[in-house]
């Protein structure tokens, strides 16, 4: 029974996680061991998790839930004021309003076109 070692596996790599390597524990719905390599956790990081036991930590699959349930509404709040300033910008548009500023630049640029007409 090969495969029967004891210590947790990575929920990245599914390799062993053994005492002699850096590891944290998600705290999340996998409740798995990841290698700080496979969690992207830094060397920092696991040094600040390890000393405080009541740190938690989410592995990137778990954390992007959470993320998703928290942001959620902020992604909509942020979409709705997207339409806004499109609608102001559509509102913008058939005028001609552009088409004075662009002549107003021509009136800038003028030196130059009236030598070539
Ligand atoms: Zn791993
Ligand atoms: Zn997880």
């Amino acid at each position: 029974m090969a495969d029967s070692k004891e210590g947790p596996k990575c929920g990245q790599c599914r390799n062993l996680v053994s005492d002699a390597q850096k590891a944290v524990l998600c705290d999340g719905k996998c409740n798995s061991w990841f290698h700080i390599a496979c969690g992207g956790v830094s060397e920092d990081e696991y040094r600040r998790l390890s000393r405080n036991k009541s740190k938690l930590w989410h592995c990137p699959g778990c954390d992007r839930k959470r993320n998703d349930d928290g942001h959620g509404r902020r992604g909509a709040e942020c979409a709705a004021e997207l339409d806004n300033i499109l609608l102001k910008l559509k509102t913008l548009e058939p005028t001609g309003e552009m088409e004075s500023a662009g002549t107003d630049k021509g009136k800038l640029g003028r030196p130059l076109g009236s030598r070539r007409g």
